[in-house]
């Protein structure tokens, strides 16, 4: 996200953050309490930004510093490191989370809780989001990752989204600008933070959306893990692999590696496509686990496993869990 110097960040310039902007702020903020995974060590310094100009003042602030920034929502799929980060991590999460719905279109700052969100659109009889209403993390981590499930994605509601850029400007971009594909976005890479999205929905009567929301949350509290730590799908499922080799969970666990574990990190035994915290877990199992299970299946059916979980070194790389060095 940002050019980096070295990966030591100076504690004195944080500081000197934490005085100038006023919203709540964490030093070696333990990043198992902001990640889904219950996994990764301290970040130097944790913000809570509450409006846009927070967001761009502390991304103006690392970025002339050079000093190692990442955007998170809930952490519902990032792993983060056991080192933790050498620099800033901006969680936008209830402070910056205000919605508004104005006939069909529904306006959602970045840090809004899509089952929350979800629920909203469905009281003011509005259609389109129901896919989201288990989806535990927020509209800005889901329309960065052009999240979704029964095959949708979120950017087909998108009408603007309201970024800050590495520079520290206020933009507004279209849907189109955004690309948005099978979970990505031209959002993703660019260090772009998400502030705020328009949405655009039909109506519909709120009992119709409540009984497909009903029956989306049933089939996956029959279909996936609830009890034990884990980020939702580990692995990409995308419609040509579904055409050819079949679903990721259907493939690991055709592999034999249900309940395969690396130390903590369990595969789990009712999702295969979901690895769980089995108490403890390092984000070092995770990674070992993943590569294990890349392997094998690549030995047995000849394809390319590629993460949906996205992984963040120390020094604030974000990217695709299987690209991480081990
Ligand atoms: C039990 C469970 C079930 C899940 N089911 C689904 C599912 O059905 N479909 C699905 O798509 N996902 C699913 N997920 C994964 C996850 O919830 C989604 O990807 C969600 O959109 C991530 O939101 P978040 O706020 O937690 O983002 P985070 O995990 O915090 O971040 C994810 C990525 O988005 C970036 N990001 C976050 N917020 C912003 C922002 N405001 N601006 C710019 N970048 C940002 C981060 O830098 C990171 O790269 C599931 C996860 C769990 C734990």
């Amino acid at each position: 996200m940002t050019p980096r110097l070295s990966l030591e960040t100076n504690q004195q310039q944080l500081k000197q953050l934490a005085d100038a902007v006023s919203c709540p702020c964490i030093f070696d903020a333990p990043l198992a309490e902001h990640s889904s995974w219950q996994i990764g060590g301290p970040a130097d310094l944790l913000l809570q930004p509450e409006n846009a100009d927070h967001v761009a003042s502390v991304v103006r602030f690392a970025n002339n510093r050079r000093i190692p920034l990442i955007v998170i929502g809930q952490g519902t799929n990032l792993l983060f490191d056991d080192a933790g980060l050498r620099g800033i991590v901006l969680k936008l999460g209830h402070n910056l989370s205000r919605i508004a719905i104005s006939n069909h279109r529904i306006t959602a700052e970045a840090g809004a809780w899509v089952p929350g969100l979800a629920r909203k659109a469905m009281q003011a009889g509005l259609s389109g989001l129901e896919h989201t209403i288990g989806i535990p993390g927020t509209i800005g981590g889901l329309v960065l990752m052009n999240g979704g499930s029964q095959r949708k994605g979120i950017g087909d509601n998108v009408r603007r989204v309201w970024i800050v850029d590495p520079e520290g400007r206020l933009l507004e971009l279209s849907r189109e600008e955004c690309s948005f594909s099978y979970r990505q976005s031209a959002l993703q890479g660019t260090g772009a933070v998400v502030v705020k999205v328009e949405l655009e929905c039909e109506r519909e009567q709120p009992q119709r959306i409540r009984r497909t929301m009903l029956e989306d949350l049933r089939e996956r509290r029959c279909k996936f893990p609830r009890k034990e730590p884990n980020c939702g799908s580990v692995f990409l499922s995308t419609s040509e692999m579904h055409a050819s080799v079949g679903p990721p969970g259907k493939i690991i666990e055709g592999a034999g590696l249900k309940g395969m574990r690396v130390g903590n990190a369990e595969v789990s035994q009712q999702h295969a496509n979901f690895i769980v915290n089995r108490n403890g877990a390092t984000s070092e199992d995770v990674l070992g686990l993943i590569a294990h299970i890349r392997q094998v299946v690549h030995e047995k059916i000849g394809f390319e496993l590629c993460c949906e979980v996205r992984y963040v070194s120390p020094d604030g790389e974000i990217l695709p869990a299987h690209r991480a060095n081990i």
